[in-house]
């Protein structure tokens, strides 16, 4: 009987600290004091906090699900038309999270209307591998990109890379460029293959947590000259790119405009905003977009386009192919269309603007 009210005593003594501060719970004082008077038992259990007696084994946790997985990228170059160009690969593996944030696409605005956002921000945790996107060599290594000054350690970029690649594109240089790292790996002058380690993820500059930013620049590695990164990286196997260009009835581009691309197959709904020329976002010399969304299983998805107020949303079908770019134009009431632009006769220039816009 005593080592039955020992028991109950010791496991009354645990419930009673797990219960914390619960005000139901009664006082263990006469309980405290009759174990206190029970010397003929060895067994010293409110004296030795070794959790042996009560021990057991807890399985080993697996690997957290990764809800943001999806399927490798095509191999690089891709190109289903001769107008794209998906010269990169993802500069964060396929078993991290390895596209865009869905609030912090290309040409996004934060904070405030002149802040244009000129690459994308993709989520992974801090100190997960950084590749290069491409062949090519380190041109910058260390803060003060944006500043262009080494020794800015308050430089917004934080930590960057950036890396001139073995090509190029219509007779210009492109570049890349890798912001925000917890620790740069690769040295200015090395040549880096597509793939190489480079730096660590990590939150330098300015940032609200640890992720890529990652640009993509043509002509200039200047961040006035970069274009929609989701029109240069190769998209995930079996996924599209849906490219877009947003107007009103005068043809003028609409920026910030939401844009619902809602799969008819599981119901998902992807929510992008249109950009604009102007600020530091410039469109695709071919597509002219204001609006990209990489992220696609190809299937039927239904578009709706939020333009005005007073006016009843655009709404359209469109279907995703692999690997493939699928292009529409809106145009305000006049509606929706499919017919890719022309061929072009001019050698392709990005529209470049005028003064210089903060980066984030
Ligand atoms: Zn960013």
């Amino acid at each position: 009987m005593k080592i039955k009210t020992l028991l109950t005593a010791i496991l009354f003594l645990l419930l009673s600290a797990c219960a914390g501060s619960s005000s139901a719970a009664p006082s263990p004082t006469p309980v405290i004091a009759e174990v206190a008077d029970l010397p003929q038992v060895t067994f010293e259990a409110p004296q030795t906090p070794s959790p042996e007696p009560f021990q057991f084994n807890l399985p080993t946790p697996g690997a957290e699900p990764i809800s943001g997985w999806r399927p490798p990228l095509y191999p690089v170059p891709w190109a289903m038309s001769p107008y794209d160009h998906f010269y990169f690969i993802r500069p964060v593996a396929a078993d991290q999270v390895n596209w865009p944030i869905a609030d912090y696409r290309y040409g996004g605005i934060f904070f405030a209307q002149d802040i244009i956002h000129t690459g994308i921000d993709i989520d992974a945790e801090k100190g997960a591998p950084i590749m290069a996107a491409g062949p090519g060599t380190v041109v910058w290594a260390g803060w003060g990109l944006f500043t262009e000054t080494p020794t800015n350690d308050s430089d917004p970029y934080g930590l960057a890379v950036a890396i001139r690649h073995d090509f190029g594109y219509q007779g210009q240089q492109l570049y890349t460029v890798y912001a925000h790292m917890d620790e740069v790996i690769a040295v200015v002058g090395q040549h880096v293959e597509s793939g190489d380690l480079i730096g660590l993820v990590g939150a330098t500059g300015a940032v609200t947590g640890p992720h890529v930013h990652f640009e993509v620049r043509l002509g200039e590695n200047s961040f006035h000259f970069t274009l929609n990164p989701e029109l240069w990286t190769a998209p995930p196997q079996g996924w599209g790119v849906l490219v877009g260009r947003v107007m009103d009835e005068k043809k003028d581009t609409m920026r910030h405009k939401e844009v619902l691309v809602i799969s008819e197959e599981t119901g998902k709904t992807y929510l992008v905003r249109t950009y604009g020329s102007g600020g530091a976002a410039n469109a695709d010399p071919y597509y002219n977009e204001n609006l990209v969304l990489g992220d696609l299983p190809a299937g039927i998805y239904k578009l709706i386009i939020i333009y005005d107020e007073e006016k009843k949303p655009g709404q359209t079908w469109v279907e995703i192919f692999p690997g493939q770019v699928t292009y529409f134009t809106f145009e305000g009431e006049n509606g929706f269309d499919s017919t890719r632009p022309p061929a072009p006769t001019l050698e392709f220039l990005p529209a470049l603007p005028a003064t210089p816009t903060p980066v984030r």
